[in-house]
């Protein structure tokens, strides 16, 4: 354990910006070295983890298609799911479940704003999660946190969380599986829509492993889902994760939290969408409190450059507190406030708002609280499942979407 130090995103290396592998990254974090063995992990995802890619470069590009329809005005985007998914969730019907919920929250999205939506679960891959820290102490043992079952387990002992190259196959069955129901839940005609997944791109061995250069276009995807998101504790210069994402067709979202500076979204704009193609960026806001004192200048930047990108608000992530009893929850009015106030704020400057991206849950759960007032009622009861953040239940993620909808209409 004494190997071990607290993560530290600033600690990266600068190189050249012109040469681009699916690997070119390795040379801008040691953070894997931490956690693997680098010959141990190498030497599994080559001779061990046999991983064919999950979805079709003509899915991606499709995607892309009907992404370039929200940057337009014509249609809304909706992306939800778990913070994290477990592999114990990894079930016919909580499958089914979850595209369910995805598909009748689309819809009626779809009949209150009279656009088609596009819809996108958190789901087929987000099994990392990034971590302020690498360790955490538990009732006095200090042990790995939990990382997303791709590194490690929930459990709070220091067997469970103990990284295993393993999982990261077992994350990709679990994805495979995802994907597998997707596939047969559209074709089953369950859906009116074609659903598509996403995750978080954290994991960079398991994102480079399953890249592959398109033999028509010659540009790389990432086929281990359609779409990834590059999380607000990767968004700094130089970054490992910019550098991977640089080189990648698929469209992406940037989690943009209140330190992000107008430089620097401007840089990064630059750097993944370097032809700017409309519908390839998406701005996925989580500001909190900071809303009125960082979006302005954020929209006048990103205006002035002229990047051509889709608004939308994740109203969860800078809304997490922890309630008198330690539990970590979110209250339903402040997830409403800030919706409220980035429709405010894009209309005011001419941007058009696309839609949302919440963590939430087809099960019955109780982790968000309806209102401030409420929030020591959460407790780690039956009704607070997750093991990361708190998400929506079913009535509370309809309740944010006539939000967005009430406010997007003004
Ligand atoms: C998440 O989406 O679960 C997450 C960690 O978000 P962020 O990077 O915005 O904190
Ligand atoms: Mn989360």
């Amino acid at each position: 354990m004494e190997k071990l130090k607290n993560f530290d995103y600033q600690d990266c290396q600068i190189t050249s910006k012109s040469i681009w592998s699916p690997y070119t990254w390795e040379d801008k974090t040691d953070w894997y070295d931490e956690i693997y063995d680098q010959q141990d992990y190498k030497r599994f995802l080559n001779e061990e983890a046999v991983m064919l890619p999950l979805v079709t470069v003509a899915d991606v590009q499709r995607l892309q298609e009907e992404l370039v329809d929200v940057y337009e005005g014509k249609k809304l985007y909706f992306q939800a799911g778990d913070c994290v998914e477990l592999f114990e969730d990894m079930n016919e019907i909580a499958l089914k479940d979850k595209f369910d919920f995805l598909n009748t929250i689309s819809d009626y999205m779809q009949v209150l704003s009279n656009k088609p939506v596009v819809t996108l679960g958190r789901m087929g891959g987000q099994f990392a999660k990034p971590r302020t820290s690498l360790t955490e102490e538990v009732k006095g043992v200090t042990m790995y946190s939990f990382m997303g079952q791709i590194f490690n387990d929930y459990a709070p002992n220091i067997w469970a969380r103990q990284p295993q190259l393993q999982r990261i196959l077992w994350a990709y069955k679990a994805s495979q599986m995802v994907h597998e129901h997707l596939v047969d839940y559209t074709q089953e005609k369950h859906a009116n829509r074609t659903l598509f997944t996403s995750h978080e791109g954290l994991h960079l061995p398991y994102e480079s492993s399953l890249t592959q250069q398109c033999q028509d276009s010659n540009g790389y995807y990432n086929l281990s889902s359609h779409f990834q998101w590059v999380g607000m504790r990767s968004l700094f210069e130089d970054s490992a994760h910019i550098e991977f994402y640089r080189g990648i067709e698929n469209p992406i979202g940037i989690k943009v939290g209140p330190s992000a500076t107008p430089a620097l979204l401007d840089q990064v704009c630059t750097v993944l969408n370097p032809r700017n193609v409309p519908g390839k960026v998406t701005l996925i806001l989580r500001l909190g409190d900071k809303v009125s004192e960082v979006l302005p200048n954020l929209i006048k930047q990103v205006k002035s450059k002229g990047h051509k990108v889709i608004w939308v608000s994740d109203p969860m992530h800078a809304n997490t507190v922890k309630n008198a009893q330690g539990v970590k929850t979110r209250s339903l009015d402040k997830i409403k406030a800030e919706v409220k106030q980035v429709s405010q704020i894009l209309r005011e400057n001419h941007c058009y708002f696309a839609g949302l991206h919440l963590e939430a849950s087809p099960d019955n759960i109780y982790e968000c609280a309806d209102s401030c007032d409420l929030m020591a009622k959460v407790d780690l009861g039956k009704a607070y499942q997750t093991q990361c953040d708190p998400r929506l239940n079913f009535e509370q993620a309809i309740n944010v979407v006539s939000c967005f909808i009430n406010h997007s209409k003004k």
